[in-house]
């Protein structure tokens, strides 16, 4: 069973994986594998380090998109699919909507154009469930530059315009794909994000 979490900068993912993956494992002990993109395995760490590193300023946006998908091919072989066949859940911090919110919303490149490429990365695999953590993208970024300084000069996402876009983008994507992707008020209490992300999950496996 393959789980994601997704969101923009700033909407409490990552606190959210950790206040959650204790009482998963509590639920489902070995059975839980937790991964992250970009990386999970050693060369998509190598390609995380090139793309979100400071080492790169001049980096083309495609090249951007097509990194972002090769650490993807690369983790989904030696990581997700080997769990998934083992029958695990795996729980992965972003995966391919990422991509479509950040390269084809935010840096413009076209949902359509991100999606093929990732099409050809993960031979279509598709999650069971996504966790979209939403919010407005004021508090978002509110949120980045109050902790995270580093991360909003790295990517150019200063503009408030490119934080709305990734939302924007995101919200579209649940409007697609009702059934796989719920969203979640990032607005709420860490507890209250948690306990529903948790319902979600469990009403999610019960199928
Ligand atoms: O998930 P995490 O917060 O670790 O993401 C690291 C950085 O990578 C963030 O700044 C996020 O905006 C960026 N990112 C991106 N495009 C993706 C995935 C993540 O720009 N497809
Ligand atoms: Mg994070």
């Amino acid at each position: 069973y393959f789980i994601t979490i997704e969101g923009p900068d700033g909407s409490g993912k990552t606190s959210l994986i950790t206040r959650l993956a204790p009482q998963l494992k509590e639920l489902f002990a070995d059975q839980l594998v937790e991964t992250r993109e970009p990386g999970g395995v050693r060369i998509s760490e190598a390609i995380r380090d090139i793309v979100l590193g400071s080492k790169y300023p001049e980096m083309n946006r495609r090249t951007e998109a097509l990194l972002f998908a090769a650490a993807r091919a690369q983790h989904l072989v030696e990581k997700i699919e080997p769990a998934l066949a083992a029958g695990k859940i795996v729980l992965s911090d972003r995966f391919v909507d990422s991509s479509v919110a950040y390269q084809g919303g935010g840096r413009a490149l076209g949902t359509t154009a991100i999606r093929q490429i990732n099409d050809f990365a993960t031979n279509g695999l598709q999650p069971n469930l996504t966790l979209l953590l939403d919010l407005p993208s004021e508090m978002g970024l509110a949120r980045i530059m109050k902790f995270r300084a580093d991360d909003v000069d790295r990517l150019d996402k200063d503009a408030l315009g490119f934080h709305q876009k990734v939302r924007q983008t995101y919200l579209q994507l649940a409007k697609e794909f009702p059934e796989r992707i719920k969203v979640i008020d990032a607005q709420q209490s860490p507890e209250k994000i948690a306990a529903n992300a948790l319902q979600l999950i469990q009403e999610s496996l019960k199928g």
